[in-house]
């Protein structure tokens, strides 16, 4: 469960990221996150694993404040919690089975050396994990030759090998084509109830988070204006 109590986050600029903001979200919900650009999305999601630091407010992951957490903490925290990035974030020149490998790392718990020390059940997570979004067939192709859509599934593939409680997606679709952005929002729908992974996406677009979303958080300046069910935005509209 991820609980903000009043919490705001204020940019060493003087910019106000966040706002008083109060939320809680129960594990297992798929919530998608929409506003604007600069409604602060971004800075909401990006706290939860501590990307940026909240600077009032508590801001509980599994009942632990994570606000003061350090580098101990912060490791184990960004274990259990799966990143997927509007530019997929892959090593363009490496194959896709070291990408996906990479979601291991957390586990694993050393930068040396990383490939050369996956066992034989790595790989095989590795390979599953592909398969289920249905990339299996380009593993030993390198990332810079897929397309956006085939990128962000080998994303997808490296979260799962992670095998993490939360999701955490910002804006993955705002790079692709809409049926390969319906593509990606579905397997990220199925990977949530199959898995029960708690999954936080941020989107652009109202129509498609009312299509995915159990739950709609709507953001303007830093604040939440709309938390609720996607029934309680259909009556507004
Ligand atoms: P996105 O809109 O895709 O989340 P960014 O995270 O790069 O893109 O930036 C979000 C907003 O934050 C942009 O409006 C950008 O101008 C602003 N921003 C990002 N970094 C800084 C910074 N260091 N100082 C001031 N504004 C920033
Ligand atoms: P969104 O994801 O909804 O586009 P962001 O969370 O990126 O919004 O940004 C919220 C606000 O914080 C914006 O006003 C943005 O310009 C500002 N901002 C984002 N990152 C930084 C930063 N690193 N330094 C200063 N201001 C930032």
């Amino acid at each position: 469960m991820i609980e903000f109590n009043n919490v705001g986050l204020v940019y060493p600029n003087g910019t106000e990221g966040l706002k008083n903001i109060n939320a809680t979200i129960k594990d297992g919900e798929f919530v998608v996150i929409v506003g604007l650009s600069g409604a602060g999305k971004s800075t909401f999601i990006r706290s939860i694993n501590r990307l940026v630091t909240p600077t009032s407010g508590s801001l509980l992951v599994d009942s632990e404040d994570i606000i003061n957490y350090h580098s101990g903490d912060l490791r184990k925290l960004r274990t259990k919690i799966g990143m997927i990035f509007q530019n997929y974030n892959l090593v363009k020149r490496s194959n896709v089975l070291k990408n996906v490998l990479a979601g291991r790392l957390g586990h694993t718990g050393t930068l040396r050396s990383i490939f050369s020390l996956f066992k034989k059940e790595d790989i095989g997570l590795a390979y599953e994990s592909l398969k289920r979004v249905n990339i299996d067939e380009k593993i030993y192709n390198r990332a810079d030759e897929l397309s956006g859509g085939q990128q962000q599934r080998v994303s997808i593939a490296r979260v799962l090998t992670q095998k993490p409680k939360y999701i955490l997606a910002d804006e993955p679709v705002a790079s692709l084509d809409p049926p390969t952005s319906h593509q990606v929002m579905t397997y990220l729908k199925k990977i949530n109830k199959e898995d029960n992974i708690t999954t936080i996406v941020n989107l652009h677009f109202i129509d498609m988070a009312m299509e995915y979303a159990d739950r709609i958080i709507g953001m303007r300046a830093g604040e939440i204006v709309f938390d609720g069910p996607v029934s309680e935005v259909s009556e507004k509209t």
